[in-house]
């Protein structure tokens, strides 16, 4: 378990849009590990479900409503949290959407409307921007935290192909704000770094997606529960460091 200097109690873990899907994942691995879990869910009784499938097998799970394009849904998710359990350790930024289209893997920024890409900004780019504003200060002031932004390899600019426009330019977006964000963390107990889960099996992978959203979980996880001298400002997938 990752050692928390400020208090003896297990740390306490936050994943956004983690009612489903990889999030869903990421919440019971980390549940296992005998951290206390709370899943962000914007719709809180589905949120509620997904901590009702987890509770049992010795699992803290709880649920708060949580929208990450509403930074007062955010300040409400945070004070919760906050009241509830104390200080927040590890903030899994999870929540995402891919709503270009038509077209899937050949979809052309041609058809791209700013509409998608303005919402497609507010959930993948600002929303987790907004999480790190919220939950960053404490963190610093306490000298320990973790962040894991659920990124994609569409984002890499070293491979970048085309299809999935919005959603390319959000987390090659993602990906530069995990590094200013650790710029700015410096070299101390806070770690943000960004993953690629690989092509999943979940609503927004497909059903034709070669891998179960468990095995996109874990590098996550694994970067969740980084030791300290666990590297920062870094992209992953399968636990090895990829380029950006
Ligand atoms: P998913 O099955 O579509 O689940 C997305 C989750 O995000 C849902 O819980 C959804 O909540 C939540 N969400 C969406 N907008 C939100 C908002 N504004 N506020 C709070 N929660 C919100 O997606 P997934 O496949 O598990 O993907 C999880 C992450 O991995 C995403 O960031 C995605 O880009 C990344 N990723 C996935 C793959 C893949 O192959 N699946 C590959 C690379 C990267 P609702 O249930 O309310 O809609």
């Amino acid at each position: 378990m990752a050692a928390t200097p400020h208090r003896s109690l297990a740390p306490i873990a936050l994943v956004t849009g983690g009612n489903r899907g990889i999030g869903f994942e990421i919440a019971k691995q980390l549940a296992d590990r005998g951290l206390r879990v709370v899943i962000g869910a914007r719709d809180l009784e589905k949120g509620e479900a997904a901590a009702k499938a987890l509770a049992g097998d010795g699992r803290t799970i709880e649920a708060v409503a949580l929208d990450v394009t509403d930074e007062h849904s955010i300040a409400r998710a945070c004070a919760e949290i906050e009241r509830q359990h104390g200080a927040l350790d590890i903030l899994v930024n999870n929540a995402g959407i891919l709503i270009d289209g038509p077209g899937g893997f050949s979809s052309s920024l041609l058809d791209m409307t700013a509409e998608t890409a303005r919402r497609t900004w507010e959930t993948n780019v600002l929303g987790p921007a907004r999480m790190m504003q919220a939950v960053l200060p404490g963190m610093t002031a306490r000298g320990y935290g973790r962040v894991v932004n659920l990124s994609s390899r569409a984002g890499q600019l070293a491979e970048m192909g085309m299809g999935f426009p919005a959603y390319r330019m959000s987390k090659a977006a993602l990906n530069a704000l995990t590094k200013l964000s650790a710029a700015e963390a410096g070299t101390g107990n806070i770690k943000i770094n960004a993953m690629c889960p690989g092509w999943c099996r979940t609503d927004m992978g497909g059903a034709e997606a070669p891998r179960q959203a468990s095995d996109g979980a874990k590098t996550a996880v694994w970067l969740a529960m980084l030791p300290g001298d666990g590297p920062s400002g870094k992209f992953f997938h399968d636990q090895r460091e990829v380029a950006w």
